[in-house]
């Protein structure tokens, strides 16, 4: 009998006094340690009469303790589901409750607004805080410090992780063990991580990012990480000469650049920066290659899918491209209406199928059949096309798409000219309600600091670059564009903020 999840990137490692988790004051966690605290918390969740298919739902800050929770899950068959930080108490009970968690997991401090919403689902709740206190590793210290690890198999459940929000309300993406483990597997082949990896772990660990990506790659080839409860410039820059590799969204690559500490020597020694969960912009990419030597190396993926497609590790990285298909996953580009593939080069909708894809969303059943084809192929959201060399570029999220007077407009096109433009810090391109064309271009513009762009010179260099029906019809300043708690920018919210505009 056997627990693949656990075995693979846990039991594997059990009384073994190598290092794992590497912390900012200068402790050091080994596998053991570590091992032996997450069995702890396991036999916690069995006292408090917790079975196998359970959810445990977390909302708990960055900590060596709030991964021995993931461990523990994993080890007593525990569905483990990791709930953003920056959510409110209305928001955590539209997931508590929407998810029917049999225990739920949170900072003490939250304990008290949390209550009530336990009591209705009938579900315990334990606390455990940023610095490792708290109710559950108090309960945790007086137990045993091996559990007999619960039987799954590949196709058991192992989390629900909740979509990022960016286009409307987040989903559980069901994920069993097998579609975590064959992304890990096939991630630290291709990114030729080993044992001898450190990696700079700056990353939340509530999202697919820094759990699934960053965490289970180091968990399966026996490396350890730098584990930083934060993005903090001054201690990535202090930390940096001690790793071998760091992953991160893009505006950590932009912090860096924006650090004259951030030079060619501190980046000397790295052997691979990885980039995703939003768009690296082209410029970024080359002006870190110019700073450091180093080239960026982009992938693509989701909650629903762990990780579809990379830039290559010995291969041509190339800027504006999230890289080929990995291997295992296919990667279809279809026409949205009628879901026929359409030839290399044309932009439609990108849907994927592979062991990374997830089970379905969590009592959306409709949703799922919606996203989820009978034959398995995902239909991601996402536009973008397949190049002649097999590269795949993203050019939007489907639900971004603007369509004018019968055309279709894909913002990036238009975001990336007005990016370049004197003063402009960043931009976002989106369709609004008119009368005549059904919708309109609408262009953001934030400027960058201390400067004001002149948005009619933009209006005549963008008019002179692009085809009339993609003209914005109008440049509005604004200060900042609004993001989630991931940093993405939530066009829904600026498409609500603007509907009105030319109605
Ligand atoms: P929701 O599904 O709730 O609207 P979300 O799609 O932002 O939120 P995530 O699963 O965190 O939630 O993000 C996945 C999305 O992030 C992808 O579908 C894609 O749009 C975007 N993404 C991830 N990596 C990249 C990349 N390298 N380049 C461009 N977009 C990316
Ligand atoms: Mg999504």
């Amino acid at each position: 009998m056997a627990n693949p999840l656990y075995d693979r990137l846990f039991g594997a490692y059990a009384g073994k006094q190598t290092p794992f988790l590497r912390l900012a004051d200068g402790r050091t966690v080994t596998h053991a340690q570590f091992l032996e605290q997450a069995a702890q918390i396991a036999h916690v969740t069995a006292k408090l009469g917790l079975k196998p298919g359970d959810r445990v739902a977390a909302q708990i800050e960055k900590s060596p303790e709030a991964l021995a929770l993931y461990a523990a899950c994993a080890q007593a068959g525990l569905i483990f589901l990791p709930l953003n930080t920056a959510y409110t108490a209305d928001e955590l009970s539209y997931f508590i409750e929407n998810s029917g968690a049999a225990l739920i997991v949170c900072d003490g401090r939250s304990r008290e607004t949390l209550q009530p919403i336990a009591s209705d689902l009938g579900a315990r709740i334990e606390t455990l805080n940023a610095d490792g206190s708290g109710s559950l590793t108090d309960s945790a210290a007086t137990m045993p410090t091996t559990f007999a690890t619960v039987d799954r198999t590949g196709d058991d459940l192992a989390a629900f992780l909740y979509t990022s929000g960016t286009t409307g309300r987040s989903k559980g993406a069901m994920l069993t063990q097998d579609n975590l483990l064959s992304n890990a597997e096939t991630l630290a082949q291709e990114w030729r991580f080993t044992a001898d990896d450190v990696l700079l772990h700056a990353l939340p660990i509530f999202h697919t990012h820094g759990l699934f990506v960053a965490t289970n790659i180091v968990l399966i080839t026996g490396g350890s990480m730098i584990f930083l409860p934060k993005f903090d410039l001054d201690q990535i820059i202090a930390l940096l000469p001690r790793a071998t590799s760091m992953m991160g969204v893009p505006t950590f690559y932009t912090r860096l650049l924006g650090d004259a500490r951030f030079t060619r020597d501190l980046a000397q020694h790295m052997r691979l920066f990885v980039s995703g969960s939003a768009p690296l912009l082209a410029e970024t990419h080359v002006a870190f290659e110019e700073r450091t030597g180093h080239r960026i190396l982009e992938r693509y993926g989701m909650t629903e899918t762990n990780m579809n497609t990379s830039n290559p590790y010995d291969g041509d990285r190339r800027a504006g491209t999230v890289g080929l298909p990995l291997p295992g996953v296919e990667l279809k580009v279809t026409n949205p209406e009628t879901g026929e593939i359409l030839p290399r080069g044309e932009i439609g909708q990108i849907e994927v199928r592979g062991p990374n894809v997830f089970k379905g969303y969590w009592q959306m059943p409709e949703k799922t059949a919606a996203e989820l084809r009978a034959d398995g192929f995902f239909i991601t959201g996402d536009l973008g096309l397949v190049d002649a060399d097999g590269y795949v570029t993203i050019v939007g999220r489907n639900k971004d798409l603007i369509i004018s007077g019968g055309y279709n407009i894909y913002p990036k096109e238009i975001e990336l000219l007005l990016d370049e433009q004197p003063g402009v810090l960043e931009s976002a391109v989106i369709g609004v309600p008119h009368p005549d064309f059904g919708e309109t271009v609408l262009g953001i513009l934030v400027p960058r600091p201390g400067q004001t762009p002149d948005t009619q010179a933009i209006m005549q260099t963008v008019g002179a670059a692009l085809a009339r029906f993609k003209h914005p019809r109008k440049l509005i300043v604004l200060d900042e564009l609004p993001r989630n708690t991931m940093g993405k920018v939530q066009k829904n919210i600026l498409r609500d903020q603007y509907k009105d505009m030319f109605q």
